[in-house]
């Protein structure tokens, strides 16, 4: 948990927030600004700043996992993932996570 991080605190419940889906190492929940009718990000409870930063294998499969499960729940079976990774390539918030986008659901 990092103390300035607001990706921490929302996945540590500091900061309220509606988890569309969780796992025992991520949480997933709308992005605040939504660029889609569906704006999803799958976040790890632990703070990783970047995909740079990600060691642990199974953590990295279970990101995914949770991809996939979230998008399943929503019935939405055609959406694009996103990771932005450092400054340069539009990285805001330096707490890793997985932009889902889609259009519909179902
Ligand atoms: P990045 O550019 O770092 O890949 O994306 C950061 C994303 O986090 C942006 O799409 C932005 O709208 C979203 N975001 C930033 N702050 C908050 C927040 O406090 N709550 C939520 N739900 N999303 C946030
Ligand atoms: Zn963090």
């Amino acid at each position: 948990m990092s103390e300035d991080c607001i990706f921490c605190k929302i996945a540590n419940g500091i900061i309220p927030t509606e988890f569309v889906h969780t796992s025992a190492n991520t949480v997933v929940f709308k992005d605040i600004n939504p660029k889609a009718p569906i704006h999803l990000l799958v976040v790890p409870k632990k703070h990783i700043p970047t995909l740079n930063d990600l060691e642990d294998r199974e953590l990295m499969s279970e990101l995914l996992q949770s991809v996939k499960d979230v998008t399943k729940k929503l019935n939405i079976s055609d959406y694009k993932t996103q990771i932005n990774t450092g400054k340069g390539a539009g990285q805001e918030v330096f707490h890793l996570h997985i932009h889902i986008l889609a259009n519909k659901e179902g």
